[in-house]
């Protein structure tokens, strides 16, 4: 038996890919398993891998995201890459306009190959499962979970955000900027109902808030503002905590104050 084990663990070593029994290729890494039909390109499921192991690491590290049971064996995430476009939305039942789609419980990616910013859609859809790990809470406020996700891709990407900071800086000039009372509880329902534009709004300003938060303060603060979260504090609680802001009225008012300087 030990024998056994032990071909095992050395086949994997030499040769990290296996075959299942749905004659899927599965490619194993310290923290995930990429799979795809097996004729898939290989180069490119390792390719995915070492992004996706990347990503891991650095996101976790960013905010200490240190949560109880770490991604590996039967613990790890799994990334499904369908072999094209209409067969990732046939197969996995994603919606035909998105280029990848989570589940954040069975911590699971779907996605297809060859897709020109890949590695954007890798680190937010992974910021979305461990900042939701870490919190514990299957809830969030979407600009908060949102928000966070762009920030790591603006992080990890090295993509300047200056164009949308200058953006961000005209519409607030202009006062056409979604009001924290509204953006507070905007709903994913709600916001797939709304214009491009103001998605877009949405986004960059949920972007802008948690940049703020940094920017202003510093990680480590965020990083106790979202271990309040975690220890039970809800948002308001949380910001009282960690920054002495009292109301969203005041975050608003502090936000605006920290981009017009
Ligand atoms: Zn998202």
């Amino acid at each position: 038996m030990k024998i056994f084990a032990i071909i095992i663990v050395f086949s994997l070593i030499l040769n990290p890919f296996r075959v299942n029994a749905g004659d899927l290729k599965e490619l194993y890494s310290d923290h995930f398993v990429v799979v795809s039909d097996k004729a898939m390109d290989q180069q490119y499921l390792y390719k995915v891998k070492n992004m996706a192991e990347y990503f891991y690491k650095t996101l976790t590290q960013e905010f200490k995201f240190i949560r109880d049971e770490p991604w590996l064996w039967a613990k790890r995430a799994k990334i499904f890459v369908a072999t094209d476009r209409d067969e990732y939305v046939k197969q996995y039942n994603c919606p035909e306009w998105s280029s990848a789609c989570v589940d954040y419980k069975g911590k699971a990616i779907f996605t297809y190959p060859q897709q020109k910013e890949f590695s954007l859609i890798l680190s937010h859809e992974l910021t979305h499962i461990i900042f939701r790990e870490y919190l514990g809470l299957s809830q969030l406020p979407l600009w908060l979970d949102e928000g966070m996700s762009v920030y790591m891709e603006y992080k990890y990407e090295k993509k300047p955000s200056n164009d949308k900071i200058i953006l961000l800086k005209k519409m607030l000039s202009e006062g056409k900027y979604i009001k924290f009372e509204e953006l507070s509880s905007l709903t994913s329902l709600e916001l797939k109902n709304k214009t491009k534009g103001y998605v877009d709004m949405f986004y960059l300003e949920a972007f802008s808030v948690v940049n703020f938060l940094v920017k202003k303060w510093s990680r480590y603060k965020m990083s106790n503002f979202f271990k309040f979260i975690k220890d039970g504090y809800n948002i308001n609680e949380a910001l009282c905590k960690a920054y002495n802001i009292r109301t969203l009225e005041e975050l608003e008012s502090q936000w605006i104050k920290f981009y017009q300087q």
